[in-house]
């Protein structure tokens, strides 16, 4: 399979001259393999170039469109996505289920004509809504999709993608578990530090192995101590959960809106510096940028 990255962006778009290099759409990851389905995780302003490029390619009938979670930063390319203004194509649309809505009202809301002039009733695409929480699910012939929720804010999954014996892990809006009481006024802090740690070996069990892991890296780890509770990660927490689960790489991904390509390289090399251990080494590493192409 090949792995594409369009949108590697966290948060709003942050296009100009200081993010060129890696990009400043928001999430979106495509996944190709010959005679299968096209594969989309999250529909953030990448989408967008991927429908043009889709429109082109006249192999791609089906499509399925993977969402984490419905922040912004997640869906708001969706209305651009060039398929679905086209009866060719049979789109089917997968999310967690919310509390409040069913993915199908909060896709639906973004596209009424008080924020965008076609509603999703008039989208000529055969599309459909399914609302998914943890689960596993063969996609075309040889595609498995398994799911996990992870920690943020409002629900939200991540994804591995198997075919042929290789896997990618897709874990975006991610922040580590960690013992939310930390004194005993707020609860039982045993109880909360062990809660803590099935949820993160949990995780670790999920990615067990997986040979590509992308994943939440907004922060530096100076950063993050002002941001708890935000739903996403440090470089060195994704790097240290690539380590426990054994992941072949990682790519750091929903990079801060305000962080330049010359920081984000900065941040790379510290990290590598920092998470070097002579004795275990470290999981290989890059940074997510639109453009890049990753074969499985
Ligand atoms: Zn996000």
């Amino acid at each position: 399979m090949k792995i594409e990255f369009l949108g590697v962006r966290g948060s709003i778009p942050a296009p100009g001259p200081d993010t060129s290099q890696f990009g400043g759409n928001t999430p979106c990851v495509a996944i190709r393999a010959e005679d299968e389905p096209l594969i989309v995780l999250d529909a953030g302003t990448g989408i967008r170039k991927l429908g043009i490029n889709v429109i082109k390619d006249e192999s791609i009938n089906e499509i399925h469109i993977f969402f984490s979670h419905t922040h912004w930063d997640h869906i708001q390319g969706l209305p651009f996505f060039a398929p679905l203004f086209n009866p060719k194509y049979t789109i089917k649309m997968y999310g967690p289920v919310h509390y409040l809505k069913n993915l199908e009202q909060i896709l639906s809301q973004q596209m009424e004509y008080t924020y965008f002039p076609v509603r999703v009733q008039e989208l000529a695409a055969n599309i459909s809504f399914h609302d998914i929480g943890e689960t596993e699910m063969a996609i075309g012939n040889s595609f498995t999709v398994r799911t996990k929720y992870v920690n943020h804010p409002v629900v939200c999954l991540a994804y591995i993608i198997s075919r042929d014996g290789k896997s990618f892990a897709y874990v975006t809006d991610h922040e580590p578990y960690r013992n939310l009481f930390t004194d005993s006024s707020q609860g039982d802090v045993e109880e909360g530090r062990l809660v803590a740690q099935e949820q993160t070996d949990a995780l670790i069990d999920f990615l067990d192995g997986v040979d590509v892991a992308c994943i939440d890296a907004q922060y530096t780890p100076e950063e993050y101590k002002s941001r708890l509770g935000w739903g996403h990660s440090s470089v060195d927490a994704s790097h240290q959960l690539s380590k426990e689960a054994g992941v072949g790489e990682l790519v750091l991904f929903h990079h801060d809106p305000d962080r330049t390509d010359t920081a984000l390289q900065k941040i790379l090399s510290n990290l590598q510096d920092r998470s070097w251990n002579p004795t275990s080494g470290s999981v290989p590493v890059r940074l997510a940028r639109e453009g890049l192409v990753i074969s499985l």
